[in-house]
C-alpha cells in the first residue's frame, strides 16, 4: 500500500463531512434505534439489515466509517467491527461450522480461542486439530473430509512462529476449505492476509488500532457475502457489536496508528539490538532479527515487525526473573499491548512456582512490549532491573 493511499485511507475515507455541519471529527452517533417513515421503508430494512440501520447492535453511522477505513486497509471488500477481538474469533468461527464440523488450528493460538476450541466447541460436536504451523505437509495430513477452517495466528504473541499463509491459503482452497488469520501482531499496516489469499483477517482493535489502552474491540475483514453471513449469525443473534463511542474512540487511535508504528519500530529495533548484547540475556525472540529462525519468510510476508519482544533471561531460579519483573520502574507488568505504554508479562507468571524448571527456557521468558516512551528512558529502566537481579 502506497503512503498516499493509506494517507486518504486514515484522513478521508468513509468521512461525508458535508452530512455533519463539515466537522473535522465525526460525530458519536449516540443512538440505539432509527426512525422510519412509512410501513414499507420499515419492511425493506427488516427485509435486509446488512443494508439498513435499523439498531445500533447492527449498524451506526460512526461504526460505519471505522468499518470502511478498516476494511480498506486489510483491501478487504467488508468489515465488522466487534466488541473485542476474542468476539471476532468467535464470530467468524461460529459462523462458519456446525456439529460434526472438524477445524485445523495452529499450535498455541491466542489463550482464548485455544479454549474455544478446546472447551466450547466440542459440547457442539466439533472438533480441532493443532499443528506446528511452520510445516505445510502438518496441515496437509490434519485436513479430514469434515474440515470447514483452517485457522491461523501470524505471527503468534509469544514466541512469533510464522506460517506460509501464501501457501495454507493455496492449499485450503483447493479443498474448498475457509482461512481465517489473526493478524493482531502486524496490523494491516504490516501484514495483509487477505490480500495473501487468506479469506478473513481478523485483529484484536484493543491493541494497535485502539492505541491508548482505552477500548476494547475486534475486527474481522473479508468478502461482503462472508461478512454478511457473519453479521447474521454472530452478531446479530448474540449482541457483539460495539457501541458508537467506542468506534469514535478506534477512529481517533486510527489517526495516528502509522506514525506511533513507525515509532515504536525504532525503538523495538533499537532495544532489540541491546537486549542481543547484554550479559543477563540468553536469547532475543524477534521476526525481524536476522537470528529468528523464520526470519526469510518474515522478511517475505510482513513489511515490518512491532513492539513485542520475547527475551530468555538467564536466571537460576524463579526468585531472580520476580525481583527482574517487580524492578521495573516504567515498563509496567500487565497483559495487552499496543497502547503508549511498555509492558512485560514474565512467563513464570502462569506458572505454579513449585513447576519451575530453569532448564526450561521456556520458564524463563519474559515477553515485552515497547511503547512510545523514549528509547534511553526504557533501556535504563531495564538496565537497572537486570542490576537488581544478581
Ligand atoms: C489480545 C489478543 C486477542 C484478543 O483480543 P481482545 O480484544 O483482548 O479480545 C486475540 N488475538 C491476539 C493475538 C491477541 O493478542
Amino acid at each position: 500500500m502506497s503512503p498516499s493511499e493509506l494517507s486518504y485511507i486514515i484522513n478521508e475515507l468513509g468521512e461525508e463531512r458535508g452530512e455533519y455541519f463539515d466537522a473535522v471529527a465525526p460525530p458519536i452517533v449516540q443512538t440505539s434505534n432509527f426512525v422510519f417513515r412509512t410501513v414499507a421503508d420499515m419492511k425493506r430494512a427488516f427485509d435486509d439489515e446488512y443494508e439498513n440501520f435499523i439498531y445500533t447492535k447492527g449498524r451506526n453511522p460512526t461504526i460505519d466509517i471505522l468499518r470502511k477505513k478498516l476494511a480498506a486497509l486489510d483491501k478487504a471488500e467488508d468489515c465488522l467491527v466487534l466488541n473485542s477481538g476474542t468476539s471476532a474469533i468467535f464470530a467468524s468461527v461460529f459462523a462458519n461450522v456446525k456439529s460434526g464440523d472438524h477445524i485445523v488450528s495452529v499450535n498455541r493460538p491466542y489463550s482464548w480461542a485455544q479454549r474455544l476450541f478446546d472447551n466450547v466447541l466440542p459440547k457442539y460436536g466439533v472438533a480441532t486439530t493443532y499443528v506446528d504451523g511452520r510445516d505445510i505437509e502438518a496441515f496437509e495430513r490434519a485436513i479430514l473430509p469434515s474440515t470447514k477452517i483452517i485457522y491461523l495466528e501470524s505471527p503468534n504473541s509469544w514466541d512469533y512462529a510464522i506460517q506460509d499463509l501464501r501457501a495454507i491459503a493455496e492449499l485450503a482452497r483447493a479443498e474448498g476449505i475457509i482461512t481465517i488469520c489473526d493478524n493482531s501482531y502486524c496490523t494491516p499496516l504490516f501484514q495483509r492476509p487477505i490480500e495473501l489469499g487468506i479469506d478473513m483477517s481478523l485483529q484484536s482493535a484493543t491493541k494497535y488500532i485502539g492505541g491508548h489502552s482505552d477500548v476494547v474491540a475486534g475486527v474481522l475483514t473479508g468478502t461482503k457475502e462472508m461478512m454478511k453471513k457473519v453479521f447474521n449469525q454472530s452478531q446479530l443473534s448474540t449482541g457483539i457489536g460495539i457501541p458508537p463511542f467506542h468506534a469514535w474512540l478506534l477512529l481517533r487511535g486510527l489517526r495516528t496508528l502509522p506514525a506511533r508504528l513507525e515509532r515504536i519500530s525504532a525503538t523495538t529495533t533499537t532495544l532489540v539490538n541491546w537486549l542481543k548484547q547484554h550479559p543477563a540475556v540468553e536469547q532475543v525472540i524477534f521476526p525481524f532479527d536476522p537470528s529468528f529462525p523464520q526470519y526469510e519468510l518474515a522478511q517475505r510476508q510482513m513489511t515490518g515487525a512491532c513492539g513485542l519482544v520475547t527475551i530468555i533471561i538467564r536466571a537460576k531460579k524463579m526468585e531472580e526473573i520476580v525481583i527482574f519483573s517487580e524492578s521495573l520502574r516504567h515498563i509496567l507488568m500487565a497483559v495487552s499491548w499496543g497502547g503508549h505504554e511498555s509492558l512485560v508479562i514474565p512467563r513464570c507468571a502462569s506458572l505454579n512456582p513449585q513447576d519451575f524448571d530453569a532448564a526450561n527456557p521456556e520458564h524463563r521468558m519474559l515477553r515485552f512490549y515497547f511503547g512510545l516512551e523514549d528509547a534511553d528512558y526504557l533501556k535504563s529502566d531495564l538496565e537497572q532491573a537486570f542490576e537488581a537481579m544478581v
